[in-house]
């Protein structure tokens, strides 16, 4: 499949992971939109939250807990938003769920 993020969890496409486990990688945005800024990404291929089935319940669950404990590593001890785009009007723009870790800075509500 030609999918960017299946290329960095298989290596194909090099990017430095902040944290691995045998269900998820972890890389920073390579345009980070605040000074802390990082996706959660599962190694298995689904396209968006949208396309998530009853059988991935355990794997989102996951993918937030290993966001809050990278959240806990970089110390974001003011706080932080994690961010799930999924399609079009959700600004979705690499169709392989991932989170947005965005932290360092103080963030605008609501968004754009
Ligand atoms: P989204 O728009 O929610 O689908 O998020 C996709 C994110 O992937 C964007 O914030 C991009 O900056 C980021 N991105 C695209 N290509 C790469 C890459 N090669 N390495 C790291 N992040 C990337
Ligand atoms: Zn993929």
């Amino acid at each position: 499949m030609d999918c960017l993020f299946c290329k960095i969890v298989a290596g194909t496409i090099p990017s430095p992971r902040v944290y691995e486990d045998e269900d998820c990688i972890a890389i920073a945005d390579i345009h980070p939109q605040a000074p802390t800024h990082i996706l959660v990404i599962p190694r298995e291929h689904i396209s968006s939250l949208a396309e998530a089935t009853e059988e991935d319940r355990e794997l989102l669950g996951h993918l937030l807990w290993v966001t809050s404990q990278i959240a806990r590593d970089k110390n974001l001890k003011n706080g932080y938003r994690t961010v799930f785009n999924s399609g079009d009007d959700g600004g979705q723009t690499v169709d392989h769920l991932h989170i947005h870790l965005l932290g360092g800075r103080s963030l605008s509500w609501p968004p754009g």
